[in-house]
């Protein structure tokens, strides 16, 4: 259909008019796209959805219900970008698609509500307290690992398998060791480790001390602010990129890092694009994109840590976490990590890289797709015949424990820093 748009109308997605045009429809990306693997339609590869995109910039495609549907289809795991031949930056499209799809259409009010909670970090840490005192009422204890499923079952939410919120959400005061000649980092937990995760958090603190480094964390745990540039909420994001900002001004830290990488990528990636034309924020953007690591990168590049006192006797596979590996190009340091461990063997799985299908919040609103992406994980894992699976990233961890117990599976699922202070707290003992 034609539409009487002017090109005034559609800001955001125009910006990469360009980008869209270098596509040459070569099909590279079919081949890798996880979505298309389980969908296989067009519109959920990224061929599919460049061409959706320059339909949309001509006027042939209306913004709508159906438009939002294809571009909200897609884990943002950047492996068609990895693959493609012309460097179409496919994830940027993907965002500014649904930027303007929120632009043009406004954001549904559940999200509004939600995203409102949790651009306010007192708000937010207020609902996961509530939340965690009242997750008895809808959760029960699965029966493998320490995971719950839903009490009154419904659809494909029955099948889900749960971390539960923690009873203390991670906080760290700092100055457990005094100030020394060591470098000063800023832990940033973001909301996984925070609320649902805190021994990822306590395991970071645990290695980089050890590693004779002073750990400062944010005076609130703040979201990084993906989940609302995922669903198009620009405006929001760029908001939690400010609170960023303005909460760190007063802390002294010779590096930021995090044990998640979508909280890393944000600070190496994200904010330095939101914040570009904003003079009170560009430039120190820019300056702490710098000096932002995820946490097994900052180990092994920047303190060449040894290996940890203790040993763990145990066979490890290792999941490639998208944004870590693709996104900021982390894939051997925490295997050296992992491999530095006495007593570890690790046991690669097929295509460790391949999105586990997780993708945040992808994981709820895509439950049957998500589950399907998983279910492939889930077999390379098994096939592996490894003890213990470790990722680098909170998101993925809950993703794959609950994809492995869906299989029977009740194999461990950790974060690369606990098995290290798992190793370390052994030689502790
Ligand atoms: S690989 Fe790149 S150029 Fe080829 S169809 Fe996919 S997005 Fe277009
Ligand atoms: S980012 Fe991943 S899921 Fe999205 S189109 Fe590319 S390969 Fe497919």
């Amino acid at each position: 259909m034609s539409s009487a748009r002017s090109p005034e109308d559609l800001p955001t997605i125009r910006a990469l008019a360009d980008a869209v045009a270098i596509c040459n429809r070569c099909g590279n990306c079919q081949a890798v796209c996880p979505v298309y693997a389980e969908t296989r339609t067009e519109p959920g590869v990224a061929r599919g959805k460049v061409r959706l995109a320059a339909a949309i910039l001509s006027g042939d495609l209306p913004v709508d219900a159906d438009t939002a549907a294809a571009f909200a289809t897609c884990t943002t795991c950047m492996a068609c970008e990895e693959a493609c031949p012309s460097g179409v930056p496919v994830v940027d499209i993907v965002n500014a698609a649904r930027a303007q799809i929120v632009e043009t259409r406004g954001l549904p009010w559940v999200k509004r509500a939600v995203f409102g909670g949790v651009k306010r970090p007192g708000i937010l840490r207020a609902a996961a307290d509530a939340a965690a005192r009242l997750q008895g009422a809808a959760f029960k204890p699965a029966t493998d690992r320490d995971l719950r499923r839903l009490r009154f079952p419904y659809g494909l939410a029955a099948r889900r398998a749960y971390p539960p919120l923690a009873a203390r959400p991670f906080a760290y005061p700092g100055a457990r060791r005094k100030a020394g000649a060591g470098p000063r980092v800023l832990l940033f937990p973001g909301c996984m480790v925070t609320y649902v995760y805190p021994g990822i958090g306590h395991a970071a603190v645990e290695v980089l001390e050890r590693a004779g480094v002073d750990v400062v964390t944010p005076p609130e745990a703040a979201c990084c602010g993906v989940p609302l540039e995922a669903h198009g909420d620009l405006a929001g994001a760029t908001e939690l990129a400010r609170l960023q900002f303005d909460q760190l001004d007063d802390l002294e830290f010779d590096a930021l890092v995090a044990a998640c990488p979508t909280c890393t990528s944000s600070f190496v990636h994200r904010y330095p694009r939101l914040l570009a034309a904003e003079p009170r924020y560009a430039a120190r953007a820019q300056l702490l994109a710098a000096r932002s690591y995820d946490i097994t990168s900052y180990l092994v590049d920047v303190l060449s840590v040894g290996p940890p006192a203790g040993r763990l006797e145990a066979t490890v596979t290792y999941h490639d976490p998208c944004h870590l590996a693709r996104g900021l190009g982390v894939t051997q340091q925490p295997r050296a990590l992992l491999a530095g461990i006495p007593g570890v063997r690790l046991s690669e799985m097929r295509e460790p890289s391949r999105c586990c299908g997780g993708a945040g919040s992808f994981s709820l609103t895509h439950q049957e797709l998500s589950l399907a992406i998983g279910a492939r994980k889930a077999v390379d894992i098994v096939a592996t015949g490894a003890e213990v699976v470790a990722t680098s990233c909170p998101g993925c961890r809950m993703q794959l424990a609950d994809v492995l117990s869906q299989a029977g599976d009740s194999r461990p699922v950790v974060h690369t820093v606990e098995l290290l202070a798992a190793a370390n707290e052994g030689a502790a003992r």
